[in-house]
This record gives structure tokens, sequence and C-alpha cells, in this order.
């Protein structure tokens, strides 16, 4: 961390929100009239509409990740976390990947945390369930379900088979109806390299407490894109919960069961909960309340926007009425947001955020998804291929960066030509497994006859001081 004369402006978080802001306030800023400093506890932007078929192979994961240091060479990166804010002191505590947390100081505030995966007190869920959140969960998830391909496929134990087939994902939004959809597809279509799996052996399962599925994109196009996960074999229940998942078995309250190694978890976002240790106004659900300036109420030198904040909806007809998280949002309050930062540093006034939704769009798997685009009072609503095309041309173009650009396009052309990856490489997660049991060959056995030796003396003893018992 610098030390500096200039104001310092402190982005918290570097995800869609944060990046965006501080490329704003950089481009517009004057040189040398502040120092923009990013925290963030990755040293990337992850852009999470991605993440379904990162899930699924259709993009390499190192494609949806933005490093910070490369997009904003003239802020100040900080790879830590900001775990308090002390308002009266202006100063940041910030607990950094190794080492003691510091303290940093600062003139502005932009709070861009974004949310984290909603969960409920449910026996299991944290042993056994899976998040969709970030690059590295999206990884984990693709490796974890073809590792389950690999181990039905060299079993003989059908109850093994069984639960190794048995997909659960818990909640039908955006993340969990596209993941869904994306998994479903790689799996049951790698199933043609696993002799002893057939496609119809798998089963997918979706819940949701809600009556449909997909609310992003209208009750309308939310049923044909469960109709059309209906047909594709996969099993939906809705108006339903999931009670428990103690050790893998599935109970929904509905009463069905069953067993499975796979449970995704997808149920909706909170805000951010360090926020509670910011010292700032938060709104009933736990969010930053500001203004339609994205300005913090009460609190001058600092905004917040984003999946952290409750941004008001100047183009809705309810009040009150508030932007849904989304990276529609995001990405047009941050550019705001930027210009507010701007006009408060030189005292000018700021301006509104009002954004009307444009639509939405939703990839299902390869060829499949549901789109609705706004074009002025006219709703457009497409099904099918030309709903998927749709999908890729528009967040293949919201990617942040030309570089993430040209190399997602680049991914989807390759695709088009090779055959899909279907190789798990689930050892990643343990890379150093293999090398250890190498180098450590001697220790690894001498530690083993030594505890041989040591029960073979101990039910040695055991049996004579049992004898001598029963001598006397
Ligand atoms: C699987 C999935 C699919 C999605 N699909 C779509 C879609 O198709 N369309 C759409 O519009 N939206 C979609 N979204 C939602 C969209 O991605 C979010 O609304 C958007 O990313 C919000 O931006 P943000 O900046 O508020 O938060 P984020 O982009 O999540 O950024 C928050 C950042 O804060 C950092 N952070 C967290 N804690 C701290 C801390 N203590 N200190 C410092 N930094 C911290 C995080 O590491 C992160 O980098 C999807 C989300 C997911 C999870």
């Amino acid at each position: 961390m610098s030390t500096t004369e200039r104001p310092r402006i402190l982005v918290v978080g570097g995800g869609y929100v944060g990046l965006y802001a501080a490329r704003r306030i950089l481009k517009k800023m004057r040189y040398g009239e502040a120092t923009v400093t990013v925290v963030d506890p990755r040293s990337y932007m992850t852009y999470q509409p991605f993440l379904p078929e990162t899930a699924a192979g259709s993009i390499s994961p190192r494609h949806v990740v933005v490093p910070l240091r490369r997009v904003l060479p003239k802020a100040e990166v900080l790879t830590g976390r900001v775990t308090t804010i002390d308002q009266d002191r202006k100063v940041a505590s910030v607990a950094p990947l190794v080492g003691e947390p510091y303290e940093l100081p600062f003139d502005y505030l932009v709070v861009a945390m974004g949310a984290v995966s909603r969960t409920f007190p449910i026996p299991g869920l944290a042993e056994n369930g899976i998040g969709m959140k970030g690059v590295e969960e999206a990884i984990g998830l693709r490796n974890h379900v073809l590792e389950q391909l690999d181990k039905a496929d060299s079993t003989t134990d059908e109850e093994v088979r069984r639960r190794a087939l048995t997909f659960v994902f818990v909640g039908g939004g955006f993340a969990g109806a596209e993941t869904i959809g994306e998994v479903e597809d790689m799996a049951r279509d790698a199933a043609k390299y696993y002799p002893n799996v057939r496609r119809e052996d798998m089963r997918f399962v979706l819940v949701d407490a809600a009556p449909g599925i997909l609310p992003e994109v209208g009750p309308k196009l939310g049923a044909y894109g469960l109709e059309h996960l209906k047909q594709r074999g996969i099993e939906v229940y809705l108006n339903t919960s999931m009670d428990s998942c103690v050790d893998g078995h599935v109970v929904l309250k509905n009463g069905f069961e069953a067993d499975s190694n796979t449970i995704v978890w997808t149920a909706g976002v909170k805000p951010n909960p360090v926020l509670s240790e910011f010292g700032l106004p938060l709104g009933p659900k736990g969010h930053v309340d500001v203004d339609a300036t994205m300005q913090v109420k009460g609190v001058g030198y600092a905004w917040a926007a984003g999946d952290n904040a409750q941004v008001p909806d100047l183009a809705s007809d309810k009040d009150p009425a508030f932007c849904p998280p989304n990276a529609q949002h995001a990405l047009r309050q941050a550019k705001v947001l930027g210009d507010n930062v701007i006009s408060g540093m030189r005292g000018f006034p700021q301006s509104d955020y009002k954004h009307a939704n444009k639509g939405a769009v939703a990839g299902l798997g390869l060829h499949k998804g549901v789109a609705m685009i706004v074009l002025g009072k006219t709703k457009i609503k497409l099904k099918g291929r030309l709903a998927w095309y749709m999908h890729r041309a528009y967040h293949g173009m919201a990617v942040p960066t030309w570089n993430r650009k040209i190399r997602v396009f680049a991914d989807w052309t390759l695709g088009m030509f090779l055959k899909r990856e279907v190789v798990s490489l689930g050892a990643m997660e343990r890379p150093r497994g293999e090398f250890y049991e190498a180098a450590a060959p001697v220790t690894a056995a001498a530690q083993a006859k030594a505890k041989a030796a040591k029960e073979s003396e101990g039910s040695e003893g055991k049996a004579k001081a049992e004898a001598g018992a029963k001598a006397s």
C-alpha cells in the first residue's frame, strides 16, 4: 500500500461495479487528482453470467475472469478483504492474503462487495452443497460431475452408481436454470464415452420454492423454459423446498427422497453480511441504503451500487421499487456512480441513475435458450436456437475487455469444430497428493510399520493380561 498526499478513493470489491466504477473514475480524473485503491480478496473480476458455460466446458475458466492489475494499471490494487470500516476516522481495516491486518485511510468510499449465496439452516447443506458464485466452483462442479460418470462407469455396485448419476439443483433463477441446462447437456453428451452409462441412466432434478422458474424473463418465457427442461427429462419440483441432505440423502418437503453426490445450491443471493461492520445505513434486507444518485443516505463521501445496494428503480411504476440484482444494472450503475464520485470530489451536483430494463437472455445448453428483448413498449420473446444466439451475442459483447471478448468468441468457434472436452481434472484440487506419495514412501511405510507393530504389541499385552486375570 502506498502512502499518498492525494485524496484516496477506496473501492471495496473489484467485481462488476468495482471494476467499472474504478475504470470510469480513472478515465474522468485529472492527472494526480486522487489515488484510486481497489481492494478485493481475489486478484480478478469474475464475469458470473458465464459460470454455467464454464461448468459445461464451453468457455475456458481463464477467459471468464479479468485480471484487475492488468485492466486497472493506474489504480492501486490490493488483494485482501475489507473487514470493518470506522466511518468517524475514515479508515478501513484490510485483512491481506497473508500477514497482519492493516488500516487504510480514505477520503471517498465506493462499496461494491456484491452478494453471497443465500442459505437456510438445512441439515447437511454446508457439508454437501456446491455453490455457483465463483469460477472455482464452476471448475469444481465440472470436474465433480465428470468424476461421477467415471465412478458410475467403473463400479459394479448399483447403489453407488445410482447415487453418482443423480444430480440435484436447488433454485431455478438465472444461475440454477442455466447451470442445470448446461451441465445436463454436457453430461448426457459425455455419456457416449462411457460404455456402462446411458443417457437415460442419469437423473437430473431441479427444485424451487416458487411456482415457476426464470422469473427474470417473465412468466411466459419462464413457462417455456420449464417445459423445455422437462422435455429433456429433467425432473422439476416447484412450490417445494429441500428439508435436508445429510450424507447426500436429499429430502424435499413434498416427500421426494433420493441419494446424490451432487447437490448444487443456487437458491438466490443476499447482500454481503460484512456490510454490517461498515457503519453505514442498511435497508431491511441488509443492502446499503442509497438514494437514486447511489450516494449513501446521509454520508456525502460514500457511494454503493450493484448487488450490495438498494438502488431506487426510477424506471419502475411501483413505489418504492429497487433495481434487481443483475449484471445489466451493475454495469450501468457503475458508470453513473463513477461520474458522481468525480462530481462529488469537485463539489458538483450528483446525477440520478435511471435505466429501463432492456430484457434478459438465458442459455440452457448448446443451441437452447430463452430471451426477452424490450424495444420501447414492445417486448420481443424468443426461444430455442435464436434465443441462444442472442444470449451468446449479448454476453460475448458484455464481458469486459476486448482481450476477453476475443478469447470467449474463440472458445465458442473452436467448440463448433472440435468435440467437447470431457476430461475430469478432479486431481487439480489436490495437486500435491501424487508427489507426496512418491517423495515420502519411506516415511509412510515406516509409519505404517510402526503403527502395525504398536497395535500387535498392544493386542499381545492385552491377551497376556486377560490370560493372567483368568489364571488368578
Ligand atoms: C451463476 C450466475 C449467473 C448469473 N447470470 C446472470 C445473467 O445471465 N444476467 C445478469 O444480468 N446477471 C447474472 N448474474 C448476476 C450478476 O453477475 C451480478 O448481478 C453482478 O455480478 C453484480 O455485480 P457486483 O459488482 O454487485 O458484485 P460482484 O460482481 O459479485 O463483485 C463483488 C466483488 O466484491 C468482492 N468482495 C467480497 N467481499 C469482499 C470484502 N470483504 N472486501 C473486498 N472485496 C470483497 C468479491 O470478491 C467480488 O469480486 C449471475 C450471477 C451468477 C452467480
